[in-house]
């Protein structure tokens, strides 16, 4: 019998702990956002998804050597007249499936005052299907894939 009332006494001092709690949260401003109608400011130096200038690149390979998951590759132009390699590219593509948006790229890129391939804030895109996940650009073209309307420029 001692114990009946002892566990009911247990349960009662948790129940009403717990209330307590929840009592103290219940009248404080909510700190959850209502996404996508409401949005977070993102730091600085976030790492979004990783957009690429073609027109500031120089086929330099830094950032190739630089990434740890071997997710860049690019294709120098090479002018029709002299066949040599020029200091642009003739496409430029990242495996998103294998980045890992560790910045190296991003440092390892010479160019200024603005980095050719740099992250943006965006972190609102997402793919289906693993060939979207290769986004491309090329001297003709801005970007291929259908992944790739969502790399928004900075
Ligand atoms: S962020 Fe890192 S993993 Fe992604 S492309 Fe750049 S170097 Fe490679
Ligand atoms: S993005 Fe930057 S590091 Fe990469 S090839 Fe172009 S200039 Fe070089």
């Amino acid at each position: 019998m001692i114990n009946y009332f002892k566990n009911i006494y247990q349960v009662s001092k948790a129940l009403v702990q717990g209330m307590m709690v929840t009592g103290s949260w219940f009248f404080k401003p909510a700190v959850t956002v209502q996404f996508p109608r409401e949005k977070l400011t993102t730091p600085e130096r976030f790492r979004g998804a990783l957009t690429f200038d073609k027109d500031t690149c120089t086929a330099c390979n830094l950032c190739v050597k630089a990434c740890p998951t071997a997710c860049i590759s690019l294709d120098p132009a090479v002018d029709p007249v002299s066949k040599k390699r020029m200091a642009k590219v003739s496409w430029y593509q990242i495996d998103f499936g294998k980045c890992n948006y560790c910045r190296l790229c991003e440092e390892a890129c010479p160019t200024k005052p603005i980095k050719s391939v740099r992250h943006t804030h965006n972190y609102e895109w997402g793919m289906l299907e693993r060939k979207e996940m290769f986004v491309k650009w090329t001297r003709e073209t801005a970007v291929t894939s259908s992944a790739g309307s969502a790399v928004a420029p900075v």
